[in-house]
């Protein structure tokens, strides 16, 4: 009898304990939710993982990232759900460095003969008025802009007058050197992504929808735990419905937990500021926030990213404000980084689908009207397909030169 008691009375402090949890179960600002993809089965692989520079770090992702650490509410929370999730394997992506040279191919492919044009009329017996008008032609029409294309023009002028003769290899050095000088900025390539004492470094990515905004977020947080960092995304596009999936689901590939708002359209601010202090908490290295690029008029811009950012700075410093253009768009692209740019303070450029259509000169005329280095490219739809911009490659791509490597 006594015993009948006893477990009846055990039974009720369990019941207890799981209406509990539940009512308690801690949700984020405004009903912004976190996918832990930790809770994954991550024992695959993640060797990748940084441990040694971790150390120390409670709550940081290692190479063995399985579970949570487990809690007293851990069991009740995991009992009343249904069925598992179905399980993504872990993949294990490659570092960041040398992969500009391995899509090297892509980008030459992609520039539609621009350099070949300009070697062709740069190598005639006579370079009167008419030819040097073509080379700017040439040059306006890869995008490079008018008024760097006629200071590439008015410095090739002078080297050729200087320089008297001209072999293939000349003209081709030559060219090399101007383009270079144009492509190459004061500002330093390497991304800020680098964990500071006590919090993770910040980086906010900008730009108009369907630049590839999202994408690049996914490749980028890739990227990075290929380099041996964690990664914590903030879904803080709430106005595109697929928006939050779709960076969940790169996250989930990776093993990089998302940030994220159950409701659609619920304030981006929120969601970033629940990202960076989830960041924070988990004191992982890294903390992207995907952004919402609604270009209605540029007030709205101000407001909605504008708020990001105050919201965001609260918390903690921003260390990287990515703008992510379109390449393919041309002039038109450069109108939107321009408003952009006017609203945050973008420290670098992602130029994206350089694979496809897009004219490289665009490189030189984005640098140029945003005093603003371009940090990376994207050159295709795979995973893995966003490079650090390397100035020499991207020149020696152009102009077909096989540099040693
Ligand atoms: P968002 O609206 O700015 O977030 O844009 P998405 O990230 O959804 O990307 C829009 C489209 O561009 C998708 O189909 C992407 O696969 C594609 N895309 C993104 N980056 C690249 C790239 O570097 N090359 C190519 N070819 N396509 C890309």
């Amino acid at each position: 009898m006594i015993d009948y008691i006893i477990l009846i009375v055990v039974l009720a402090v369990l019941l207890v304990g799981v209406g509990g949890t539940m009512l308690l179960r801690p949700r984020g600002m405004h009903g912004v939710r976190r996918s832990r993809a930790k809770e994954l089965d991550l024992t695959g692989s993640m060797t990748a993982v940084k441990d040694e520079e971790n150390n120390g770090r409670s709550g940081t992702a290692t190479a063995t990232a399985t579970a949570p650490p487990p809690t007293p509410t851990a069991p009740a929370q995991r009992a009343p759900e249904p069925a598992a999730p179905p399980r993504p394997t872990l993949e294990k992506p490659p570092p960041s460095a040398g992969r500009m040279v391995r899509l090297r191919a892509r980008l030459a492919r992609s520039q539609s003969g621009f350099g070949a044009a300009l070697l062709s009329l740069l190598s005639r017996d006579r370079l009167d008025e008419d030819t040097w008008d073509e080379i700017e032609e040439v040059l306006i029409t890869a995008d490079v802009g008018v008024t760097p294309a006629r200071q590439l023009v008015s410095d090739l002028k002078t080297r050729v007058k200087v320089e008297g003769t001209r072999t293939p290899a000349e003209v081709q050095g030559l060219l090399r050197t101007e383009l270079l000088a144009q492509v190459q900025t004061e500002a330093p390539r390497t991304l800020r992504t680098q964990r500071h004492e006590g919090r993770p470094a910040v980086v906010l990515v900008v730009g108009v929808n369907g630049t590839g905004k999202t994408t690049t977020c996914g490749k980028l947080a890739r990227s990075l735990v290929g380099d041996g960092d964690t990664v914590l995304l903030g879904a803080a596009d709430t106005f595109r419905a697929a928006a939050a999936d779709q960076l969940q689901t790169w996250g989930e590939r990776v093993g990089a937990e998302t940030v994220r708002s159950d409701k659609e359209g619920a304030d981006p601010a929120s969601v970033a500021f629940d990202a960076v202090s989830t960041g924070i908490e988990q004191e992982v290295d890294v903390v992207l926030i995907d952004t919402a690029g609604r270009l209605h008029t540029k007030n709205d811009l101000m407001d909605e990213l504008g708020k990001v950012k105050r919201v965001v700075e609260k918390r903690t410093a921003i260390d990287e404000v990515l703008l992510v253009l379109d390449a393919t768009t041309g002039q038109n692209g450069l109108r939107q980084a321009r408003v952009f740019a006017e609203v945050v303070d973008v420290t670098g450029i992602v130029l994206t689908k350089l694979d496809g259509t897009a004219k490289g000169g665009i490189v030189i005329a984005v640098q140029r009207e945003l005093g603003v280095p371009v940090k990376l490219v994207g050159l295709g739809e795979g995973p893995d397909d966003l490079a650090p911009f390397d100035a020499e490659t991207f020149v020696d791509a152009i102009l077909g030169v096989d540099a040693p490597r």
